[in-house]
């Protein structure tokens, strides 16, 4: 658990203990039992988005069909994922780059003095199509729109982030003049953000771990498409549980980053996989994860 997000293993526990399933035994519709999940505590919402993914799994093998399919989601129409260049020195970017030569899409992570230097450390050796994260990292929003015209001339396809996530007016300006389209990640949290996003962004990065799961990030596109926002599915340091559940939403999204599998090294679950960075989703009733070997005595 990203300690930064507020939620431990012992907080995941503690929640998980307090709920109450018994009671939805007789039906099963995963939406309704998240509606309770939610209410029970505030917060917690990565525990909330385990329960939500282990119900749409459970719901997917009752059915015996994959859960792209119960979604409505078309698995020929997936994005391809992009992967994460972290900020670090120009030697060790250089590298990345030559590990993450299969992938078509990189996403930079900037939000310091350097980043048109790193941009053109890239540039120098990839034309690869780029997308930049600045998470909340700029502070001035003339520089940040200088710095995008010049990220536009490099080919970049849109910016997340560039200022701290309250900073909505500030947000607005640079959506009005910014010649690439800029998205919300840490200012969109769940679906209740979307109506202040939609005046301050061109699109949101829905996260299951952000926003309780897959029955309100289902929501969570139904209004961004109502709003005009563009939709990019993301998630956080995570094995290929959940990202084999954010998978299936992918068909409806402009863009993913579900890169989270390939940048740990204690993944249990095999599920989703990438082929040169196209995201091919299991055709296994449920998410699709299964556990590789027996862990925590399971
Ligand atoms: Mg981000």
């Amino acid at each position: 658990m990203p300690p930064y997000l507020g939620e431990s293993h012992a907080s995941v526990i503690g929640f998980l203990q307090k709920l109450k399933l018994e009671s939805f035994a007789g039906t099963f519709d995963p939406s309704a039992i998240m509606h309770y999940v939610d209410e029970v505590e505030e917060g917690n919402t990565a525990a909330k988005a385990s329960v939500d993914i282990a119900l749409h799994d459970l719901w997917g093998k009752m059915q015996g069909k994959p859960l792209y399919e119960l979604l409505g989601a078309d698995p020929n129409h997936t994005p391809y994922t992009s992967f994460t260049i972290g900020m670090d020195d120009t030697a060790m970017i250089l590298q990345k780059l030559e590990e993450a030569s299969d992938y078509p899409l990189l996403k930079v992570k900037l939000g310091g003095e350097h980043d048109m230097q790193i941009l053109d450390t890239i540039r120098s050796v990839c034309s690869r199509s780029l997308s930049v994260d600045i998470n909340q990292g700029w502070n001035d929003r003339e520089e940040a729109l200088d710095r995008i015209y010049r990220m536009k001339e490099m080919n970049v396809s849109f910016v997340e982030q560039p200022f701290a996530k309250n900073r909505f007016n500030d947000h607005a300006w640079l959506k009005e003049r910014s010649p690439l389209p800029v998205f919300a990640d840490e200012s969109c949290q769940r679906l209740k953000d979307i109506a202040a996003c939609a005046s301050s962004f061109d699109g949101i990065n829905i996260k299951l771990m952000k926003c309780t799961g897959l029955a309100e990030a289902r929501e969570m596109i139904k209004e961004a498409r109502k709003q005009g926002l563009k939709i990019l599915i993301g998630c956080m340091s995570e094995s290929s549980c959940a990202v084999s559940a954010a998978a299936a939403l992918t068909p409806f999204a402009n863009y993913a980053d579900l890169d989270g599998p390939l940048l740990i090294k204690n993944n249990v679950f095999s599920g989703v996989e990438f082929i040169a960075g196209k995201i091919c989703l299991p055709l296994l009733p449920g998410s699709g994860a299964v556990l590789k070997e027996p862990v925590f005595g399971m």
